[in-house]
């Protein structure tokens, strides 16, 4: 049985914990010395937490031992975007001016998974302050996509990503503000959901853009989406923007089909731009979902071409807010200066990335006297056009169905235009300007045999409907089953030296 153990979805491997068949340390250990196998390759974790990881495993087997899981997540090993604070292990944001830094509490999403049983791995691997939709802006090092390590896996969540789709961890956390839990999850074909805003609270994570901040899942499969969200969801005490609605058994309401669903096509997503391997396989998946039972209406979102433009003025005003406090003073790393001002400004300038300094800067303009207005006011008015666009659409349809990107994960360096980088969001802000749930899936294979994510947005709070469509899809099809070629045995034996040269 261990050999096939990192395969396994979180649901069949705590049926198989409750069948005795393995345990939580032997699945820790097996993730543990694949992390050390394969991870030198992948570039997943930036930090594992092995004695912590097998000291939470054996607490696990215990309560199975007694016949008393704390419930689905018990004994599962996961990774966490290292966004997230975790008490007494260092979290970086991706940053080197966090780099010393060690929480005292944890975030509480960490805190929920851990009641739970959930065993943390380690932290992964994020662009820096979660700014990028590559990985390659960590401030520490790139991650490889597991379907092809000369490609990035997307970002900001592309470690965690990686991981799940490496089959370095069971599940993850990652966070999306522009799409950074959907747009890696296409890229590394998992499953990748970001529910509504205020659904999951935010507090300890470390915050990029306040109001468009989500915490998200990426998983195996959308039954385990809907068990992690089910575990993370629900009003926090700390978090104000936290919604204080009943949060319903996601995993129960997954049966049902998708009869009598209204899917609504946004006609603008498909107006060029979009490659065509992804195209083909989008509207393949929209057919199969009419197949089963669902009516498909076209959709406008006029607003579609500003979006981008939306969430660059907005995302960079709040993070050169957000970002004010790491100041040398009150978290992580200092530079040595002669006063005040030089200790602060060179602590910035040797601590935060090129693409951090960026957004700083253009967040610093957006916002100034004499250009507020200009830019960050009238970014807002047209933010609040988007979110009509999206009203108006979910008054005729239940659902949107859509691609998650224009294109299959790129190569490493492709995109060294920040603007090209910044175009790769344009099917994903949408839902983050609005804060409506929506997931991504695998819904095809490109020739290269990279894999294709199709998006479902819902109305708010309803994450419930979005699963159960994207579940309905997935059991019609049979996406789920390949693997990353990283994963194949043969891949990773070593190399026959004798006769390669
Ligand atoms: N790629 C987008 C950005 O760079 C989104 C990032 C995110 O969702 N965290 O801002």
């Amino acid at each position: 049985m261990t050999a096939d153990l990192a395969r396994l979805t979180m649901h069949e491997l705590t049926d198989a914990f409750r069948r005795r068949e393995t345990s939580p340390t032997e699945a820790t250990r097996s993730y543990l010395d694949r992390i050390d196998k394969l991870d030198g390759r992948v570039g997943a974790y930036l930090a594992v937490t092995s004695d912590r990881a097998l000291a939470a495993a054996a607490a696990a087997d215990a309560r199975y031992g007694r016949g008393a899981p704390l419930g689905p997540l018990d004994g599962v090993p996961v990774a966490y975007k290292d966004v997230f604070c975790t008490r007494g292990v260092v979290t970086t944001s991706g940053s080197r001016i966090l780099e010393p830094f060690v929480p005292p509490y944890d975030a509480t999403v960490i805190a929920r998974l851990t009641e739970a049983g959930a065993v943390m791995l380690g932290k992964t691997n994020m662009d820096e302050f979660a700014m990028g939709s590559s990985t390659e802006h960590s401030g520490f090092k790139p991650t490889h996509n597991p379907w092809d390590l000369a490609r990035v896996p997307g970002g900001s969540s592309g470690g965690s990503a990686a991981a799940v789709a490496g089959e370095l961890a069971a599940a993850a956390l990652g966070t999306d503000t522009g799409g950074s839990v959907r747009q890696p999850a296409a890229f590394c074909g998992t499953v990748g959901l970001k529910p509504t805003y205020g659904r999951i609270s935010r507090y300890g994570l470390i915050a990029f853009a306040s109001s468009l901040d989500h915490v998200g899942t990426l998983t195996r499969d959308v039954r385990d989406a809907a068990l992690l969200l089910h575990a993370v969801a629900g009003v926090d005490p700390r978090d104000s923007t936290s919604v204080p609605e009943a949060v319903p058994d996601y995993a129960a309401l997954l049966d049902g089909g998708v009869g009598g669903l209204r899917l609504g096509v946004p006609r603008e997503y498909f107006a060029g731009g979009v490659d065509a391997e992804v195209e083909t396989a989008v509207r393949a998946a929209i057919a199969k979902l009419s197949e089963l039972g669902a009516a498909v209406e076209e959709v406008s979102l006029p607003t579609t071409d500003y979006g981008l433009a939306v969430y660059y003025i907005i995302a960079p005003a709040e993070a050169s807010s957000n970002l004010a406090r790491y100041d040398g003073v009150k978290y992580g790393r200092r530079a040595p200066g002669k006063d005040l001002i030089d200790m602060q400004s060179r602590t910035r300038a040797a601590g935060f990335g090129a693409e951090v300094k960026r957004r700083i800067m253009l967040g610093t303009y957006a916002l100034s006297a004499g250009y507020y207005d200009a830019y960050y006011g009238r970014a807002q008015k047209v933010r609040t056009l988007v979110r009509r666009d999206f009203e108006a659409a979910f008054a005729r349809v239940d659902l949107l169905v859509a691609p998650t990107t224009p294109s299959v994960a790129f190569k490493h360096g492709d995109k060294a235009d920040p603007i090209a980088m910044y175009l790769n969001d344009v099917f994903t802000v949408g839902a983050d300007l609005t804060g409506l749930p929506a997931v991504s899936l695998r819904c095809g294979f490109s020739a290269a045999g990279l894999p294709i994510g199709l998006q479902l947005i819902g109305r708010p709070l309803d994450e419930a409907r979005v699963l159960r469509a994207a579940y309905t899809y997935e059991q019609a099809t049979d996406w789920r089953s390949r693997r990353a070629p990283l994963n194949d045995a043969r891949s990773h034996s070593a190399p026959e030296t004798g006769h390669l040269r």
